[in-house]
């Protein structure tokens, strides 16, 4: 995702963390505020990864522990209400279909309908509770799987962090899961949305934001083919299967980027128009959203609250 702040001289820091590549742009070269980020990431991934064994949530799903921190406890909270705001389209639920997809595989692999129909019945956020920071589950096979909600709940963190230290500008880059401190409406940032149909992910178009979030879902993130048939890792939680609709990705603008994450990956299962309610529905967010045909579709506030440049010529790649 292009992602520039104008002015004055920037500082950036790449790493691969959350199976993403992370980047952070501090405006004064401040080495330990880096580093306190980066350790930052590495402590939420410590805590929230489903794939090692170690983490928080994997011995939570493993049934090993059944209390967890108070900030893993609070997200969980979250989560769960955003999959009932969402009627389950969000789902954190989906644990066991995601380990059936296994979509990070070298060589994923198409998995046995069977199998999909056994997992299914292990989704439901509804079968999910907490007191306190204490979890337990109706159905003993349920895995919590946070990977739709995570990025943006650290990019979150990452940005408590820095506004602690006092840093007054900084761009949070988590895999495109893009937080900006700071910027004036005379020297905003501008934010990048990829082009679902670009092979090399050039952006369609940039927006002008300050001191707001800007997160993408979108079906060409992570996928595989078979027989001609692609398989990208949005999965409809009725259904067990990747989601099929019109959309090929979704943008959510606002305040929070737990909010945002959560909310780009209900409206990718939700579709154009129960996608589109929500968001108006929903104080504070705005979306823009791309369909499979390349029309773009922006709720009303886009336009109103953000400069929008188209980057390219309609056609042209
Ligand atoms: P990305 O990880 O590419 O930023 P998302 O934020 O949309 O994209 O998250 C997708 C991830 O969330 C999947 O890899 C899977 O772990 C999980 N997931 C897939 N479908 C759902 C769903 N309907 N509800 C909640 N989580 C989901
Ligand atoms: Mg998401």
């Amino acid at each position: 995702m292009l992602c520039v702040g104008c002015g004055e001289q920037a500082y950036t820091r790449q790493g691969f963390l959350l199976d993403t590549v992370v980047r952070i742009t501090l405006y004064d070269q401040d080495d330990e505020t880096m580093d306190a980020c980066f350790a930052l990431i590495a402590e939420c991934e410590a805590a929230l990864s489903r794939t090692d064994p170690e983490s928080e949530l994997a011995q939570l799903n493993a049934r090993l522990i059944d209390t967890v921190s108070d900030e893993t406890a609070e997200l969980i909270a979250d989560a769960l209400a955003i999959a009932a705001l969402t009627d389950g389209a969000f789902d954190p639920t989906v644990g066991r279909l995601c380990d059936l997809w296994n979509f990070s595989a070298v060589s994923p692999t198409l998995p046995d309908a069977g199998e999909i129909a056994d997992a299914l019945v292990s989704v439901g956020y509804d079968g999910v509770h907490l007191d306190g920071s204490r979890v337990w589950f109706d159905n003993s096979q349920t895995m919590l799987d946070l990977g739709a909600i995570a990025k943006g709940e650290i990019a979150d963190r990452v940005c408590v962090l820095l506004r602690e230290r006092g840093v007054e500008r900084a761009i949070i880059n988590l895999g495109g899961n893009v937080v900006v401190l700071g910027g004036t409406e005379e020297d905003p940032y501008r934010v990048g949305v990829q082009d679902p149909a670009s092979p090399t992910g050039n952006s369609l178009l940039s927006l002008a934001v300050t001191d707001a979030t800007v997160v993408t879902s979108g079906i060409y993130n992570r996928g595989f083919t078979v027989d001609g048939q692609y398989y990208h890792h949005i999965l409809d939680p009725h259904t067990g299967y990747p989601v099929e609709n019109t959309l090929a990705s979704v943008t959510i603008i606002g305040p929070s980027s737990r909010q945002a994450d959560a909310l780009s990956t209900a409206c990718m299962v939700l579709g154009e128009t129960d996608a589109m309610a929500l968001i108006e529905a929903t104080e504070g967010v705005d979306a823009i959203l791309i369909t499979r045909l390349g029309e773009v579709l922006f709720s009303a506030g886009v336009k109103e609250k953000y400069d929008v440049q188209f980057l390219r010529e309609e056609g042209s790649d």
